[in-house]
């Protein structure tokens, strides 16, 4: 009988009642059984919905209070010592040290304990913590919140099938401080803690357990393979009662599928929306104890399931292996899409037919499973309407826009490119704007104070008029542009008051974007994003920036930067539109924003930045795939910037460290100017340059600004001498290393006075 069956539903609750009880148990306004209480109830409620919507098996060990990474690091008593942690059970304090750090001040000096490092989730918008080993580390089952799980969804009657990430994954992630100690190296010591944990959950009666090994989606070494190998081999003698099925999600498994295939597992899940491809392989291939689970359910998006060609794959897999043998599911757990589009009452109907959130997605995979075991007629009316909607959408002309897929038909290879190269370019940015040798600047917003936040708040809820909250605007813009005078910096910026979010702003303003009001999904710990939705051929019927920066240019005669959001960032940070390629509608934004460039031009503005924030979290999971991948966003880049004249200064700016195996291609970009998030990795920032002679001018962040500390000048300084030991004077801009959005001005006056001190003693008394 073929199997409906999910790998993980939404934590945080479809109004985000995890969030609240978190972050109001951190302030000390809840105590702990309060937490636990909120906790159990939404687990209950997600265990009852699945099973109502007519799952047969339904994930537990999915939640979590903060991620699963964490969660497995406390399963196996992976605590760094720091935390003076001695003995099981790791309790919530230390759990939420871990996560959180501690900062107490006290009457002995009090404890500052930092966080343990956080990392995106592969490719996705999650972040995790990472696992830290330390030289001597052992494991320890340490927490029983996988079983206590399980037997919660037992006692509500609900086909529980507990989740778990598996142990090489776990390793993979993880990292320690020395540099002799190999993760992968720790796995003799972590299996028998993973064997115990398989035995009690057989003990407890689970019949299966979901086991999740995403790093199957990555180039892995020869050494991995034989880790895996050995892993499953144990884990299999160690439960024999007990059927695994091995996860593996975002990315096909191309020349991992046979190892894959291999392992002793009761059954395999491929993840058939990144590659369809991969399925008749697998049949090929697959061993004849082993069941595929099929993830034809886009976990990742929100976009409603062609039932039809899902059930094409899912009728071929049963073909094969007999229905009995497979499981319909999503392609990867639903913690990446929001909880219920029931509750988007605000959408319009048409477009919300085209969607499917978590819930809506389970009944999808229901569906599937049944228009298998009882013919495709018992679900007729389902496909009748999945077919609708898909034609609907196709036709919408909400989606298509003529002019729109003209004008990408119409780019030109001379419209990637400047009009001069950079040296031609800086001879005349130079006259234009006058500036001195180190030129100061900012990445672009400054404190969004509590007051900013809420006169946005009050004009979007109808408290104030549009009137009152511009001229509240003008007024702050007004007060940071005299702040940047008073202080000496050289290229001024407005300082993006009227922003909430560098996407959300832009995508309000350009067709083809569409707003949810429950849409968040978790980014990390209690922390969650609203993504807009791209649902239609994008296109910019107006100016987005111009009347905020031609005013704040009015206010001062030194140079403002304009400041726009750029092609893959919009992209990354959105749901994306699958019915045709990303890079499609990557370009269609690159030519939004260079028609705003042009408009900002004419307007007066002599600088333009551009921001590639996410660029490089893009990156494909595989190497083979990251050419593709670059030449798109750097050719998008190019498309957004290179329509303005040559004296008009192009900055970028990008953050998240780890440039240097990308180095070239963001030289391809060929922005005049580019700033960088490097103070807390100034040193390796720095190696990649010695290795890739950067052609244009570089802003190295010189002030950290995810810490409240104020640098001094002395220490500005340092970093700037660093800076030149690899790069040509004339290429230095000082700056901070992002934006100031979340700083506090008590912190950032005196941090850029300082910045531009330093910048004086550098140009020395006759610059200055
Ligand atoms: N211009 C943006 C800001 O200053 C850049 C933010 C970012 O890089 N994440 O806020
Ligand atoms: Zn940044």
């Amino acid at each position: 009988m073929t199997l409906a069956a999910n790998l993980g539903f939404p934590r945080m609750g479809a109004r985000r009642e995890l969030k609240k009880a978190l972050e109001d148990h951190w302030a000390g306004k809840i105590g702990e059984a309060d937490l636990l209480a909120t906790a159990a109830a939404l687990r209950r409620e997600h265990f009852l919905l699945q099973k109502r919507i007519g799952l047969g098996s339904i994930p537990t060990n999915d939640f979590s209070f903060y991620d699963q990474v964490l969660d497995t690091a406390a399963l196996v008593g992976a605590v760094p010592s720091r935390y003076g942690w001695s003995r099981p059970p790791v309790d919530l304090r230390t759990y939420f040290a871990m996560a959180r750090g501690i900062q107490e001040r006290g009457a002995a000096g009090g404890r500052d304990l930092p966080a343990m490092e956080m990392t995106k989730w592969f490719d996705t918008n999650y972040h995790y913590i990472v696992p830290e080993f330390e030289p001597g580390q052992s494991f320890e089952i340490a927490s029983s919140k996988p079983i206590d799980e399980f037997l919660e969804a037992r006692a509500l009657g609900v086909p529980a099938r507990p989740v778990l990430l598996g142990p090489v994954s776990f390793l993979l992630l993880g990292k320690s401080k020395d540099p002799g100690l190999r993760p992968l190296a720790l796995l003799d010591a972590l299996l028998p803690v993973y064997a115990e944990v398989l035995g009690r959950l057989t003990k407890a009666g689970a019949a299966w357990v979901q086991i999740d090994e995403p790093c199957l989606g990555l180039d892995l070494s020869p050494e991995t393979h034989r880790a895996l190998e050995k892993a499953y081999a144990a884990l299999a003698a160690a439960a024999p009662g007990l059927r695994i099925l091995l996860a593996t999600y975002f990315e096909g498994l191309r020349d991992n599928l046979g190892t894959a295939l291999r392992l002793p597992v009761a059954a395999l899940h491929l993840d058939l929306v990144r590659a369809p491809g991969e399925l008749d392989r697998a049949l090929k291939e697959t061993p004849s104890h082993l069941t595929l689970s099929l993830g034809v359910v886009d976990g990742r998006n929100i976009w409603r399931t062609d039932l039809e060609r899902a059930l094409s794959l899912v009728e071929r897999a049963a073909g094969s292996l007999g229905p009995e043998r497979v499981q319909v599911a999503p392609s990867c757990s639903l913690l990446h899409v929001p909880v219920d589009l029931a509750l988007e009452t605000e959408l319009d109907d048409e477009l919300r037919g085209w969607l499917a959130f978590a819930v809506q997605k389970i009944e999808e995979v229901v569906t599937l499973a049944r228009a298998v075991r009882e013919g495709r007629s018992s679900v007729k009316e389902a496909l009748d309407a999945s077919r609708a909607a898909d034609a609907g959408r196709r036709a919408s002309p909400r989606i298509n826009d003529e002019e729109v897929k003209r004008r990408l038909a119409a780019v030109t290879p001379e419209m990637l490119r400047r009009k001069s190269p950079y040296p031609a370019r800086r001879v005349l940015q130079v006259k234009a704007l006058r500036l001195p040798p180190f030129p100061t600047t900012t990445i672009g917003s400054f404190p969004q104070t509590a007051e900013v936040r809420a006169a946005r708040a009050k004009f979007r809820s109808g408290g104030i008029r549009k009137e009152e909250y511009e001229a509240y605007l003008r007024e702050e813009t007004g007060k940071a542009i005299r702040f940047q005078e008073e202080i000496g910096l050289d290229v001024l910026v407005h300082g993006e008051f009227e922003r909430n979010d560098m996407v959300e702003y832009f995508g309000e303003k350009l067709e083809g974007f569409a707003f949810t009001r429950h849409g968040w999904v978790q980014s990390y710990g209690s922390r969650c994003v609203k993504p807009p939705v791209i649902f239609g051929d994008v296109s910019r019927p107006g100016p987005m920036t111009v009347e905020w920066a031609r005013y704040a240019q009015s206010l001062t005669p030194k140079p403002l930067k304009g400041m726009l959001t750029g092609p893959s960032t919009i992209l990354q940070w959105s749901f994306v539109r699958d019915d045709q390629p990303r890079s499609v509608t990557r370009a269609q934004i690159a030519l939004a924003i260079r028609d705003e460039t042009l408009d900002l031009e004419v307007a007066g503005i002599r600088a333009i930045q551009i921001d590639e924030p996410a660029l490089r979290e893009g990156l494909p999971l595989r190497r083979a795939d990251w050419d593709d991948y670059l030449s798109a966003a750097v050719d998008a880049f190019r498309l957004a910037s290179s329509g303005v004249s040559d004296q008009t200064q192009i900055h970028t700016h990008m953050c998240y460290a780890e440039f240097n195996d990308i180095m070239e291609r963001i030289g391809a970009m060929d922005a005049d100017v580019i700033s960088m998030e490097t103070s807390r990795s100034q040193m390796e920032l720095l190696d990649g340059f010695r290795r890739y002679r950067y052609p244009n001018e570089v802003g190295p962040g010189v002030y950290d600004i995810h810490s409240p500390r104020v640098p001094s000048r002395e220490e500005i300084e340092r970093l700037l001498r660093k800076a030149l030991e690899v790069l040509k004077p004339h290429q230095i801009w000082v700056n901070p290393d992002c934006g100031l959005k979340t700083r506090r001005w008590e912190e950032v006056r005196p941090a850029l006075a300082a910045m531009v001190e330093a910048a004086r003693a550098l140009r020395g008394p006759a610059a200055s």
